[in-house]
């Protein structure tokens, strides 16, 4: 089994840059991309915020370019999931069903993945009228009524941002006092298009080919009702894809792998994590592109100093 200089584990905005990176250093990366390649932004339509895309480009589409410039330079692909990893010998291991491939070094993109209510409808109206991304999707929904289901600051920083084109977003929260910080309280309870459904939560969401509304309940006081809105956006909160490398790496308390300040390093020399698997600020394309960069200019420093 020959070792490789890098595998890149993820496929989306971080992985892709580190692949085309790494690439053009000429490290032959080997991409293991993952069945659900491409990420978060498969989910989304149109893009309007990465730039360089003045029209706007659907998220599907975006992708596909990255992909297309990262395997001009010679990346390779394997459209699997990555079952395994043992990063206590090195070389690292990383094992795809049956097959083991080793590498000098490891860059981890595997993203996060918005938390869903797990409702009857949720998935099958994914991306016709429910969304996990109001920045990506709020613009679709021009002078309609829109809600979202949450009570952090996601939710409130969403239903904020949503009143710019809806117009009336209820904000549901299943109990009666919200977790988001007190300055965002303050601009929501200021802002009169948002309507806030306290001791609420949502059943299910109604419509056949897109949103229509919402089926509630009050657990306070076990009374169903509907309301008509043609988006919904669940901001319950995103977990990070980081399990698969919990028992080698230090992950934060929020699970989401740590790395060095101004840095892609984890905790295991060689091996980087770089987007959404280690990002819970930012979360956005372009931070996420742009620490893959990172991770790659580091992981060529690292395969430079171990090659010495
Ligand atoms: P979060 O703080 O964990 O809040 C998740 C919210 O979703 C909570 O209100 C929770 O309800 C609700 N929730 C969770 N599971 C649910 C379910 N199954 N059904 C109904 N409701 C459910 O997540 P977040 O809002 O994404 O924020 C994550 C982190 O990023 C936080 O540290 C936050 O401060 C930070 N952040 C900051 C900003 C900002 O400062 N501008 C913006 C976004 C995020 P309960 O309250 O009842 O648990």
């Amino acid at each position: 089994m020959a070792t490789e200089n890098v595998i890149i584990i993820g496929s989306a905005c971080a992985g892709l840059t580190a692949a085309v990176y790494t690439a053009r250093a000429d490290l032959n990366p080997l991409v293991i991309e993952g069945y659900q390649a491409g990420g978060q932004l498969m989910l989304t339509s149109e893009v309007e915020n990465y730039p360089g895309f003045p029209e706007g480009i659907m998220g599907p589409d975006l992708m596909a370019l990255f992909r297309k410039q990262a395997e001009k330079f010679g990346a390779r692909f394997l459209t699997e999931d990555v079952t395994k990893v043992d990063f206590s010998k090195r070389p690292f291991s990383v094992t795809v069903q049956e097959k083991e491939f080793s590498a000098r070094s490891i860059i981890i993109s595997t993203g996060a993945s918005a938390n869903l209510l797990g409702l009857k409808n949720e998935s099958r109206l994914m991306g016709k009228g429910v969304s996990t991304c109001a920045t990506c999707d709020g613009a679709f929904f021009k002078g309609v009524p829109v809600a979202v289901s949450g009570g952090g600051d996601s939710a409130v920083e969403e239903a904020l941002f949503l009143t710019k084109f809806a117009s009336e977003v209820f904000l549901i929260h299943r109990r009666d006092k919200l977790r988001a910080s007190k300055i965002m309280q303050d601009r929501l309870f200021k802002n009169p298009k948002i309507k806030v459904l306290w001791d609420t939560i949502t059943e299910d969401v109604l419509g056949e080919e897109a949103v229509t509304g919402l089926k509630l309940k009050n657990v306070k006081t076990q009374k169903n009702s509907q309301i008509s809105c043609e988006g919904f956006f669940v901001a319950i909160g995103h977990t990070p894809n980081s399990h698969l490398f919990s028992s080698y790496l230090k992950l934060r308390e929020n699970k989401y792998i740590e790395t060095a300040p101004n840095s892609t390093k984890t905790s295991i020399d060689g091996v980087f994590a770089a987007g959404d698997v280690q990002d819970f600020v930012f979360r956005q394309a372009v931070t996420a592109a742009g620490s893959g960069c990172m991770a790659a200019i580091e992981c060529e420093k690292y395969l430079e100093k171990i090659h010495q």
